[in-house]
């Protein structure tokens, strides 16, 4: 799941991003609005934050102009202004939400869940594989109804193999989808973290999903 952050304030961007991705989403940050507007009608975004003011083009034009594109991707709105006749624009022009500045980061985690709940084409949020249950927008991992204890970035791997399951994915592959890093050196990461991934999804069940494919990858399927 992909989101996009339009936002120049540097710390307020750095901030969104490293929140949004502990918590298993894709980020991708434009630093003001007409490079927002181009990122919002060219990528495929589950969800818009967008900040009111933006050099080049304020946050307002950034939303009407993607709603006369007809692109209905849901926006939420960061102000720092709390006037009512402020809000009032934004839900008028159709943004879903909006947040006043500052914020704290739960709520708006749980303003972005609960807007992607109701999108009626929303990303599958229910991912089984074998006794192996992901539930991608409560964050949370099953086997056998075990609950797994995972980190974020064990999560997101364990996601992204189960996203695509009976499929063989390179270590460079998931170190781009899951760290966002082309490097081969980045690799010993890949490694390190199936490893430790395993001791929790695979050690203390009889049946072992993730497999090896040696001088490949790896694969998530029943054997
Ligand atoms: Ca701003």
């Amino acid at each position: 799941m992909k989101i996009l952050v339009i936002e120049d304030e540097k710390k307020t961007a750095a901030y969104l991003r490293k929140g949004l991705t502990e918590n298993g989403f894709g980020v991708d940050v434009a630093p003001d609005g007409p490079a927002g507007l181009r990122l919002a009608l060219t990528g495929t975004y589950q969800l818009i934050i967008l900040d009111v003011m933006l050099p080049g083009l304020d946050g307002w034009a950034v939303l009407s102009e993607l709603r006369q594109a007809q692109r209905h991707t849901p926006v939420i709105f960061l102000t720092a202004r709390d006037a009512v006749r402020h809000r009032v624009k934004g839900l008028e022009l159709g943004a879903d939400d909006y947040l006043v500045k500052p914020f704290a980061f739960s709520e708006l985690l749980a303003r972005i869940r609960t807007i992607l709940r109701r999108q009626p084409d929303r990303p599958q949020e229910l991912l089984r594989v074998g006794d192996l249950e992901i539930d991608l927008l409560g964050q949370k991992a099953t086997r056998g109804g075990v609950r797994l204890e995972l980190s974020p970035k064990e999560f997101a791997l364990l996601s992204c193999l189960a996203s695509r399951p009976g499929e063989v994915l390179s270590r460079s592959f998931l170190a781009k989808q899951v760290w966002d890093v082309t490097l081969d050196s980045e690799m010993n990461v890949v490694n390190t973290q199936v490893r430790r991934l395993r001791a929790k999804v695979d050690d203390p069940f009889p049946t072992k999903l993730i497999q090896t494919v040696r001088g490949v990858g790896y694969v998530l399927q029943p054997p």
